[in-house]
C-alpha cells in the first residue's frame, strides 16, 4: 500500500485537492500519495474528509478484493470457532473492541 506524505508548506502550487477540489496554493499544507507501482501522484488538502482511504492507496482492485475476502473469511472462521458473542468477548479482552465506543 502506498505511503502518504505530508507536506507542511508546499514549495509550489499543487493544483487542486483530488477530493474536494480546494486549491492547494504555494505555501499551503497538503498530502500526496501514489497508488500502486508508478501510480500517478495524487494530492489532497488537509481536511479530515479528504484523508486518503485504504482504497485510494492501492492501485490493484484484485489486491483489494483479496484483502476483503481474506478479512471476511477470517471473521467467518472466528465466529464459527467461538460464536459471535465469544468473538466480541475475545476482542474486548485484547482491547481491540471496547463497549460504548
Ligand atoms: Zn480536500
Amino acid at each position: 500500500m502506498a505511503r502518504v506524505h505530508h507536506v507542511k508548506r508546499s514549495r509550489k502550487d499543487q493544483g487542486k485537492c483530488g477530493k474536494c477540489g480546494d486549491a492547494l496554493a504555494k505555501g499551503s499544507a497538503y498530502r500526496h500519495f501514489a497508488p500502486g507501482f508508478r501510480g500517478r501522484k495524487r494530492v489532497r488538502c488537509m481536511k479530515g474528509g479528504c484523508s486518503p482511504r485504504p482504497s485510494d492507496l492501492t492501485g490493484s482492485d484484485k489486491l483489494q478484493r483479496d484483502a476483503i475476502a481474506a478479512r471476511n473469511a477470517l471473521a467467518a472462521a472466528l465466529i464459527e470457532a467461538v460464536g459471535e458473542a465469544g468473538l466480541a468477548r475475545a476482542l474486548r479482552a485484547v482491547g481491540v473492541f471496547k463497549e460504548g465506543e
